[in-house]
This record gives C-alpha cells, sequence and structure tokens, in this order.
C-alpha cells in the first residue's frame, strides 16, 4: 500500500500567524499560536486558545460570543509551511526564524513535529514558547530541532501552582530538567505577578532548583500585564482578578540582583515598552 503523504492531510489548529514579531525570539521572525492549552493561567492572556474547537463553533452559531476571529483555523503541514516559508527574506536578512507559541504548541505533538522536521531540513531558526505540559517521550525529537526553547514556570509550589494554573507542577519541572540536558539555549520564564509568585520563597526555591539540578539558562522576568482582557468580555468568561498587578520596582531590582548573586543570569525585555520594565531600565 503507498505511504500516505501526511503533510498534506495532517491538520493543526491555529489561533493566529503573527508576522513581523520582535518579541518572540531572535531577528525578525513569524509567531504562529497554536491552539490548546492543557493549563488555565487565572492571568492568561490568550484564552480563546483553551476552548473545544466544536464548542466554539457551536457556541459562535448561536451568537454566545462576539463574531470576532477568536476561532482556530485549520491548516495542513504544508499550507503551514509555506506560509511560514514566504517570510524568508526577514528571516535570513535578519537572523530571525519562526516561534511556536499559543496555547501550548506541544498540545498537537504530531502536527508541531511535521512542520518543525520540515523548516529543520530548510535551516530555519526554530523557537519554542512552552508551558512545559507534555509527554517527554513524544517530544524529545521536535525539542532537540529548537535553536531556543523559552519555558515558563510559573510557581514553585506545587499546591499553589495548581491553584492558579489549574495543576500541580511535578511535570513541567521534570521536562525542565530533560530540555536542559539537550544543551539547547534555554530561558525559563517567569510570569511575574504580585501576590502570586513574587515572594522570596518562591524566588529562592526557583533558584535552587536550577543551580541544584545544573540548569544552564538564563531567567526572564515578565511583569504582569492586563494586555488580553478584551477577549475574556467577548468568550463571556470572567476576567483575571483585579488584585493582580506587576511587582514593585524595587521587588523586580530585588530578583535580578538576588538571580544574578546566585550566577544565574537574570533579565526583562525593556524594548516591550511595558511601564514596570522601564521603571527598572
Ligand atoms: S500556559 Fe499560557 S496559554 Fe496556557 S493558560 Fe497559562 S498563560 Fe494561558
Amino acid at each position: 500500500m503507498p505511504e500516505m503523504n501526511t503533510s498534506k492531510v495532517l491538520n493543526g489548529k491555529i489561533s493566529n500567524i503573527q508576522h513581523f514579531s520582535i518579541h518572540d525570539g531572535p531577528g525578525v521572525r513569524t509567531t504562529v499560536f497554536f491552539y490548546g492549552c492543557p493549563l488555565r493561567c487565572k492571568w492568561c492572556a490568550n484564552p480563546e486558545t483553551w476552548f473545544d474547537f466544536e464548542a466554539l463553533k457551536m457556541a459562535e452559531a448561536s451568537d454566545c460570543l462576539a463574531k470576532e476571529p477568536l476561532r482556530p483555523v485549520l491548516y495542513t503541514v504544508d499550507e503551514l509551511v509555506d506560509q511560514l516559508m514566504s517570510q524568508i527574506i526577514y528571516f535570513r536578512n535578519t537572523d530571525g526564524g519562526v516561534t511556536f507559541s499559543g496555547g501550548e504548541a506541544t498540545c498537537q505533538p504530531v502536527f508541531l513535529e511535521a512542520v518543525a522536521s520540515q523548516l529543520y531540513e530548510r535551516g530555519i531558526h526554530m523557537t519554542i514558547e512552552t508551558c512545559g505540559v507534555f509527554d517527554w517521550r513524544k517530544l524529545s525529537k521536535t525539542m532537540s530541532m529548537m535553536d531556543l526553547i523559552y519555558y515558563d514556570l510559573k510557581h514553585m509550589s506545587p499546591q499553589q501552582h495548581k491553584i492558579f494554573c489549574g495543576r500541580q507542577n511535578t511535570v513541567i519541572l521534570e521536562n525542565l530538567i530533560h530540555l536542559s540536558q539537550l544543551g539547547k539555549e534555554l530561558v525559563v520564564r517567569l510570569p511575574f505577578i504580585h501576590p502570586v509568585n513574587d515572594m522570596p520563597e518562591n524566588i529562592e526555591a526557583m533558584a535552587d532548583f536550577i543551580i541544584k539540578n545544573e540548569i544552564k539558562c538564563s531567567v526572564e522576568l515578565l511583569p504582569y500585564h492586563r494586555f488580553g482582557e478584551g477577549k475574556y468580555e467577548k468568550l463571556g468568561l470572567p476576567k483575571p482578578s483585579p488584585c493582580f498587578k506587576a511587582p514593585t520596582t524595587a521587588i523586580l531590582q530585588k530578583t535580578i540582583n538576588y538571580f544574578e548573586r546566585r550566577n544565574i543570569t537574570c533579565f526583562m525585555d525593556y524594548s516591550d515598552g511595558h511601564p514596570a520594565a522601564q521603571m527598572v531600565k
């Protein structure tokens, strides 16, 4: 029986494709937002990626949702790769590439691997932003094709992680150790939110874990923002708690200094115009 060409029939659910992105890795990038996420972070900026595809279609049909393009679009592997390769001139001229984001790209492991394999063969720089909740056996090959990995570590306490993100952090910590053994450029990202995870004991536990497991990484602080809140209204969801805030300038600076004292490079992206980042500059 002839082998089926999966690149033409395998579909991925994509919530958005953003060209000319400059905050998701080096150079000019195209960021692909995958649909689906195993977590439910109470501050999520992309809640449209949470919904079951069919349920979302039904809700739209019954006018429960505004007619905004919150639904995913289906792409075959070839369609997505063609669209990404159309930007090659920008990738080549700026040392940029493709960033897989979401939602959580690893929720569609077969599709992700198929797309990544094609880009890898073409020598495209690839970055993934992941929450770390995935089956290592299904994703190790894909991860080994990445050039840069952004890895979210939202809370070191399993109980607090469950309260704020819907699941404990056990698999996230295990996968971080696996990933660090690949020897890829690794940035551990801390979505930094008062009063969720900006307390000294959480920061100390994070540094302890990185050092104890000899994880070669830098740490990026992402001070809380409310950019995604409009989507909650459109989806009929309650907005994130008004108690969530970016940590104070003093805490941001203290945290950077603390990681540096423990020989872990810690930084914030000052170019994204976030007021909290500007204050610490
Ligand atoms: S991991 Fe990211 S996309 Fe998923 S719920 Fe948390 S913030 Fe949202």
